[in-house]
């Protein structure tokens, strides 16, 4: 029975790591709540509703057109979304590897080599960037609106910027648009 625990245990403390370190970050509760379902493959895409029982006349992605809307896709290995992914890298100036794993996406964003200050500032980042690329995937749906990639990272770095500003101490605006990074360098 203890050897089954430890069993257990060895298995799944791995697996959950990313969700404890979400649940730590101090963001948005919403946008924290939405990563945390996003993560766990709980959101509403057409592929997690077709499995509920929901009839779509297709369950391809709404941004695309080309692919089924997986949690996976419509965040980050569609067309759209990585385009906002390698925009982030440039902003942040890092060329991160993008996995198609949503949990190690989130576990290896930006870069392990910053401290874990900078890591974990960079982690409410991604929860941002989630938020607003599946914030955009409603738009297209509900309201027949489209922003392209630039715009969608644009929303989520002014978010980041007024809880940076108003969380932070001594951000300069300057650096916080043009070398993000070396905020977190010395
Ligand atoms: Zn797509």
């Amino acid at each position: 029975m203890k050897e089954k625990s430890i069993f257990i245990l060895v298995i799944f403390v791995p697996v959950l790591e990313p969700f404890i370190y979400l649940w730590k970050l101090k963001v948005m509760h919403s946008t924290q709540l939405y990563a945390w379902r996003a993560l766990w493959d709980k959101i509403a895409t057409k592929q997690n509703l077709h499995k509920r029982g929901v009839v779509f006349r297709d369950t391809l992605c709404v941004l695309c057109g080309r692919e089924e809307e997986s949690t996976s896709h419509i965040l980050i290995t569609c067309n759209v979304s990585k385009a906002v992914w390698n925009m982030c890298d440039n902003w942040l100036r890092v060329n991160f590897m993008h996995h198609s794993v949503l949990t190690n996406h989130f576990e290896e964003f930006p870069c392990l080599f910053f401290n874990k200050e900078a890591n974990s500032l960079w982690k409410r980042l991604w929860v941002l960037v989630l938020w607003f690329i599946w914030k955009h995937r409603n738009n297209v749906i509900f309201n027949q609106t489209k922003m392209d990639a630039k715009e969608i990272l644009t929303m989520a770095q002014i978010q980041y910027w007024a809880w940076m500003k108003h969380k932070v101490r001594k951000v300069n605006f300057s650096f916080f648009w043009l070398d993000p990074i070396s905020l977190y360098l010395h």
